[in-house]
C-alpha cells in the first residue's frame, strides 16, 4: 500500500458496485484520491464480464478478449507509482483479425499500414485511396469523440448543445456502414471495415459514425493481448487493489441503496449487510440500478424515461470447447462471415428472428498463449450476435440446436474434424447474462450505441437522482467496450470532489509538550 493510503481511520467511504473494468478503474481512482473504497460485485471472480471459465483443463476468457488502447490500463497502475509490466505481460498482436469470407476468400488485417493496404490491392486496387480516407476520416473523430471527449462529462445539455458543429461537420447523423460506403468500394472490404460497432453492441446499418473512431484507435495504438487473458489482466488489477487497500467482496449482490434527502447513505447487500458511504458508483447496468436499486422517488425523471424506453443491445450466444488436437493455421482472432450481412442484421437487432445462419467471432488464444490448453491442443470461443431476450426465443431449445449449426459450420470450414476432435464444450445465451450479470434483456453490452443514446443522451456519469451517486460501465457516457468503461471512470474523476481526510482528534495527555 502507499505509504500515504496506509490509513482508513476518518478517510470518507466509497462503495463501488459492481466490479467489471469500469467498477475496477472507478474504484483504483477514488483510492487515489484518498477515499476508503469497498467494492461489491455478485460474481465470483472480479472483472464482471471478463470472467474466466475452465473445464477440462481447457481454459477461457469469458467476454473480452482484444486489448485495444493498453495505456488506459497503463494509467491506473501509474497512479499508484507501479509500472504495469510488473504485474501482467501485454503484447501486441501482428495479425489482427482474419476475415474469412463464405466463399473461402479471406482477408487480413492488421500489422503495419503497408500490410492492410497489401491486403486491399489484392482484393480491389481502388478501395487503397480510400482506405486511406477513411482512415483520416477516423483520425477526425478520433482526435475530437476520444481524445478531447472520452472522459469529459456529459450531464449538461450546454456542453451537448457546444459540440453539436463538431458532429455535424463529422457527420455524426451518418451511421457507419454509410461512412465506409463512402470510401470504400468493395462488399467483402465494407463489411470488414464496418464491424467494429458490434464489438461495442451496435448494428454497422444504425450506430451514429462517431464509433468509426475504433478504426484509429486500433491503428494508433495496436491490438493487444494479456498472457494469460484479459483474465490476467483482471488478476493484475486485483493484486494492484489489494496492495492499495482496496476491500473486495464477491460473491456479494446489492439488493437496495439507501437514500436521505436526496443523498446515498448506504448500500445493503441480499446477505444482509450494510455498507455505509460518503459516495456510491455504479457498475451495474443503469437500467437496473434505477428501476431496481434505488428508492423511485429519489430518481429523477430523466433517468427514468431512460430506464424505461432503453434500446438494449444484441445478445450473445458463446459456445466454449476445447479440441484435442491443434489448428496451427487458424489466426488468433477470425471473424467467420456468413452468407448474409445487412439482412442477418435486421433479423438480430429488428426482426428479433434468430436465423439460420449466423457470423462467429472465433478466438483462439492458444494461437499467442498455449498455456490455455493441455499440450497439442487448442482452446476456443465462437461467439454469435443474437436477438437479446426482448425476442423471446426459448434458448433451452434453441441453444443446443445453435451450438449444432455452429460445430458443423466450423467443421466444414475452418476447423476440419472439429466434430470428432471437440471436447469440454459448454455455451452461454442471453439467459446467463441476465442471470449472472443481471444485464437487463440478456445484452452483452448494455444500451445499445445509437445517437440517440449517446454522449448527453445516455446515461449521465453523475446520477440522475441523489447527489452523491456516479455511474461508470458500458451503459454510461462513453460506452461499452474495455476502452469506454475505463474511460468512463476518467469522467467521474473529474466528478468525484477530493477525498478531504478528517484529522483524528488526539487526546489532549497523548500531545507531547
Ligand atoms: C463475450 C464478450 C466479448 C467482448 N469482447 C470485447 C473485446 O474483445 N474488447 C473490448 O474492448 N470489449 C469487449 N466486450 C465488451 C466489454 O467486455 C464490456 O463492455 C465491458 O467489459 C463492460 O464493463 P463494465 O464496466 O460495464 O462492467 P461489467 O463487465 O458489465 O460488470 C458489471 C458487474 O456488476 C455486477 N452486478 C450487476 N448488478 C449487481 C448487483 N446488484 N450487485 C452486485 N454486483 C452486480 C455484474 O455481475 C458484473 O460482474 C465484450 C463483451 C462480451 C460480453
Amino acid at each position: 500500500m502507499s505509504p500515504e493510503l496506509s490509513d482508513d481511520a476518518g478517510r470518507p467511504r466509497v462503495v463501488v458496485i459492481g466490479g467489471g473494468f469500469g467498477g475496477i478503474a472507478a474504484a483504483l481512482r477514488a483510492r487515489a484520491k484518498g477515499y476508503a473504497v469497498t467494492l461489491i460485485d455478485r460474481c465470483p471472480r472480479l472483472g464482471g464480464r471478463a470472467q474466466v471459465f475452465e473445464k477440462d483443463g481447457f481454459r477461457h476468457d469469458a467476454g473480452p478478449t482484444v486489448l485495444t488502447a493498453p495505456f488506459l490500463f497503463e494509467e491506473l497502475f501509474a497512479l499508484f507509482g507501479r509500472n504495469i509490466a510488473d504485474y501482467v505481460k501485454i503484447v501486441p498482436l501482428k495479425l489482427w483479425y482474419r476475415f474469412r469470407f463464405d466463399d473461402g476468400d479471406h482477408f487480413d488485417y492488421g500489422g503495419g499500414i503497408e500490410d492492410t493496404l497489401a491486403e486491399i490491392a489484392r482484393i480491389h486496387p481502388p478501395d487503397v485511396e480510400g482506405y486511406r480516407r477513411l482512415l483520416e476520416h477516423s483520425q477526425r473523430i478520433y482526435d475530437r469523440g476520444f481524445t478531447e471527449l472520452s472522459d469529459r462529462p456529459f450531464h449538461r445539455f450546454w456542453f451537448m448543445l457546444k459540440q453539436v458543429p463538431h458532429l455535424l461537420r463529422l457527420r455524426a447523423d451518418r451511421s457507419v456502414w454509410q461512412m465506409v460506403s463512402k470510401y470504400i468500394q468493395h462488399d467483402k472490404i465494407r463489411q470488414a471495415f464496418s464491424i467494429q460497432p458490434l464489438l461495442v453492441g451496435g448494428n454497422p446499418f444504425d450506430t451514429t459514425s462517431i464509433y468509426g473512431l475504433i478504426h484509429f484507435l486500433e491503428r494508433a495504438h495496436g491490438v493487444h493481448f494479456a498472457m494469460g487473458g484479459t483474465g490476467a489482466l483482471v488478476a493484475a488489477f486485483e493484486k494492484l487493489m489489494r496492495e492499495q487497500g482496496i476491500a473486495i467482496h464477491l460473491d456479494t449482490t446489492v439488493q437496495a441503496i439507501e437514500v436521505e434527502q436526496q443523498a446515498v447513505r448506504a448500500v445493503r447487500t441480499a446477505d444482509g449487510r450494510r455498507f455505509e458511504a460518503e459516495h456510491v458508483i455504479s457498475n451495474v447496468d443503469p437500467v437496473h440500478l434505477y428501476d431496481r436499486l434505488l428508492p423511485r422517488d429519489t430518481v429523477k425523471l430523466s433517468a427514468r424515461i431512460k430506464a424505461r424506453h432503453a434500446e438494449q443491445s444484441m445478445g450473445l450466444f458463446v459456445l466454449f470447447f476445447g479440441t484435442e488436437r491443434s489448428y496451427p493455421e487458424v489466426a488468433h482472432h477470425t471473424i467467420w462471415m456468413g452468407p448474409r450481412y445487412r439482412e442477418l442484421l435486421n433479423d438480430i437487432f429488428h426482426n428479433g428472428v434468430l436465423a439460420e445462419d449466423f457470423s462467429i467471432y472465433l478466438h483462439r488464444p492458444t494461437a499467442t498463449d498455449p498455456s490455455f490448453a493441455p499440450a497439442g491442443c487448442d482452446s476456443f470461443y465462437a461467439l454469435v450476435p443474437v436477438p437479446n431476450l426482448k425476442a423471446g426465443i426459448d434458448w433451452s431449445v434453441e441453444g443446443p440446436r445453435l451450438q449444432q449449426r455452429i460445430v458443423d459450420a466450423l467443421d466444414a470450414t475452418i476447423l476440419p474434424g472439429l466434430k470428432t476432435s471437440i471436447r469440454a464444450d459448454f455455451h452461454m445465451t442471453p439467459e446467463q447474462f441476465d442471470q449472472r450479470y443481471l444485464s437487463p434483456a440478456g445484452a452483452g453490452f448494455s444500451i445499445a450505441p445509437h445517437f440517440h443514446q449517446s454522449a448527453w443522451f445516455r446515461f449521465h456519469n453523475r446520477g440522475e437522482g441523489p447527489r452523491n451517486l456516479y455511474l461508470v460501465g458500458a451503459g454510461s457516457h462513453p460506452g461499452a467496450g474495455l476502452p469506454g468503461v475505463v474511460c468512463s471512470a476518467k469522467v467521474v474523476d473529474r466528478l468525484l470532489p477530493q477525498a478531504a481526510v478528517r484529522v483524528r482528534q488526539v487526546p489532549a495527555r497523548l500531545v507531547p509538550a
